[in-house]
């Protein structure tokens, strides 16, 4: 849940907000699996168009529902 990256066939707008285009080595790599990481520091793993955040260095806080009373 919660992961819905835009992106589109030239980059992908990172969580933070900051658009990412592909650079020549995706286009060059389409069908492999390539890690790339935002200036934020987050990493996605690119592959054949898709865009699939990772969270290998900070574990994401899954249990939202723990917040509120
Ligand atoms: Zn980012």
């Amino acid at each position: 849940m919660g992961t819905n990256i835009e992106h589109d066939e030239s980059g992908f707008t990172c969580e933070c907000g900051l658009r990412n285009d592909y650079p020549n080595y995706v286009q060059a790599h389409w069908s492999v699996k390539l890690a790339y990481t935002c200036a934020c520091h987050r990493q996605y793993i690119l592959y054949k168009g898709t865009v699939v955040k990772t969270s290998r260095e900070t574990p994401e806080v899954y249990d939202s529902e723990a917040f509120g009373d």
